[in-house]
């Protein structure tokens, strides 16, 4: 493939799938046009996977897994370092094509590189601290090794929102471990991921430990889902999904790795500045035009200064430039698709039905009659049981109540199915280490709003999700533990 591809087109077309270390588009398969969300035009077209692309790739995976199972952990880490040493060099022109499909700044989509390069890097040096333990067995004369092993094959399925990083938390991993992977990324933002493979390849990767296909995603997974030749399953996207393809991997007694929705909150406590929260949230809040499975999405805010926060976040919002991804000057790119757009709105008018106030934004911007557009919005007074204060809005909306007590706070926190990321802003420490205590999340900030990085153990509870990526002991989703007993003669 042309590595250096000047269009989205051109990389489609001189990629497509990748299996057993070679890139096709098979002419016979069906084709799915890929959309700018920025005008609505297509911008090329990827192929969708026939059963036997799906099985085809499964099987490579699967002879692929007899080798590098028993590669050196030196090597696979060589091949991660050289991975995220070409995403990062690269960047400049991965960005601009990555804006294209995906919507975001170019600036956040360099941003996000740098992060999928961190989680390569990463996995790189846990592989080669993937030590084992000799215990002191009983009777005498007798020594048992514990080891870890790689699972086998991994089907991995990342979304849309965060393409490049999602795709790193899963393969950077499981390759690390020593799996291969069978991976259905997303088919909106496919280019980015042929990016990410060819760099895998370029960097040494032998043919097979790494297959890439794009979908219909029930297909996909549900073949991938009942092959005896998959171990394990790693999926990112909603709740609703996660739901429909944990019983299918149960049944085969798959281990899984599911990262889910949230809807996280955060605290605003009275002794912080309102203008500082403000800054922080905001920022985080309309990054990636609010779809982010940990952006802030429930703003409580004590009673105290809940106006003033409001109208600072007005002010953030307004400040915002909203335009293309690949505009130089854009702030806040499109939605991926006009579903979100139309979910959005949905939710604003729910909660305005129900009545909230709207502070600013609220419906696509006037002066767009193309793209998937949505103002940043801010409502305020929003009623706990508006549809926005209980589902994952996934949009760029700040939904605003106020609150009067700090263990009521807590519960109304606490008051949804998800328990991914929370926030607390607080300069009170007691008080804040106490409310982080009280939240029902796998990730907490206090003062801070960046969860994510390849350092951290990132994943929630609740219906967020099980297990965890990136951090500490990142590499125990793909692996599990063997004993060996051994009598030594005296
Ligand atoms: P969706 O539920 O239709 O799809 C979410 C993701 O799952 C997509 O990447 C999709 O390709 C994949 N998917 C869908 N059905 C599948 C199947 N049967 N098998 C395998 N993969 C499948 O939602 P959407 O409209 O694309 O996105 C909106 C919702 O998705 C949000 O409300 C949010 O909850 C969730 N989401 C979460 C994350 C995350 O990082 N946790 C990322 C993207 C989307």
């Amino acid at each position: 493939m042309n590595n250096a591809a000047r269009t989205n087109a051109e990389l489609y077309e001189a990629c497509g799938f990748f299996i057993d270390g070679q890139w096709d588009f098979p002419g016979a398969a069906r084709r799915l046009p890929v959309i700018d969300p920025a005008t609505e035009d297509a911008i090329g077209e990827i192929p969708l996977a026939r059963p036997e692309d799906l099985d085809a790739a499964v099987r490579s995976a699967s002879s692929a897994f007899d080798t590098w199972r028993h590669s050196h952990a030196w090597e696979r880490a060589a091949i991660l370092k050289a991975t995220a040493r070409s995403l990062r060099d690269r960047a400049p022109h991965h960005a601009r094509l990555f804006s294209m499909e995906q919507g975001k700044p170019t600036v956040e989509a360099e941003r996000e590189l740098g992060m999928a390069a961190d989680h390569f890097e990463w996995a790189a040096e846990e592989a080669t601290r993937l030590v084992g333990q000799i215990v002191p067995a009983r009777p005498a004369g007798t020594v048992t090794v514990i080891e870890h092993q790689p699972v086998g094959v991994v089907a991995a399925f990342t979304p849309w929102n965060f393409p490049a990083l999602q795709i790193a938390a899963k393969v950077a991993y499981a390759l690390a471990a020593g799996c291969t992977v069978v991976l259905k990324a997303s088919e909106e933002a496919p280019g980015i991921a042929m990016l990410i493979l060819q760099a895998l390849k370029d960097s040494g990767l032998p043919a097979g430990a790494v297959n890439l296909v794009f979908g219909e995603p029930a297909e996909v997974s549900e073949r991938w889902l009942a092959s005896p030749l998959v171990s394990a399953l790693s999926f990112t996207g909603s709740t609703r999904v996660g739901r429909l393809l944990a019983p299918m991997a149960a049944a085969s007694l798959k281990r899984m790795t599911l990262e889910l929705g949230g809807h996280a909150p955060v605290i605003i406590q009275r002794d912080f500045s309102p203008k500082e929260a403000a800054a922080l949230a905001g920022a985080v809040k309309f990054r990636n035009a609010g779809q982010a499975c940990v952006s802030p999405s429930r703003f409580f805010v004590h009673e105290s200064i809940a106006d003033d926060f409001a109208g600072e976040m007005v002010a953030f919002a307004k400040g915002l430039k909203l335009g293309a991804g690949t505009d130089a000057s854009t702030t806040m790119g499109p939605l991926v698709n006009r579903s979100r757009v139309d979910a959005a709105a949905a939710l604003v008018k729910d909660a305005l039905d129900r009545g909230a106030t709207l502070q600013c934004g609220g419906s696509q911007p006037a002066d767009r009659n193309k793209g998937f557009f949505f103002e940043p919005t801010v409502l305020s007074n929003v009623p706990l049981d508006s549809r926005i204060m209980i589902e994952e809005p996934f949009a760029p909306i700040a939904p605003i109540v106020s609150f009067g007590d700090d263990d009521d706070v807590i519960g109304m926190a606490n008051g949804v199915e998800y328990g991914l990321g929370g926030y607390v802003l607080c300069n009170d420490e007691a008080l804040a280490a106490r409310t982080a205590r009280g939240l029902d999340v796998g990730m907490v900030g206090i003062n801070n709003l960046a969860l994510a990085g390849a350092d951290t153990p990132f994943g929630g509870v609740k219906s967020s999700g099980l297990g965890r990526e990136g951090g500490p002991g990142a590499l125990e989703e793909f692996l599990q533990t063997k004993m060996v007993k051994r009598t030594v003669k005296a």
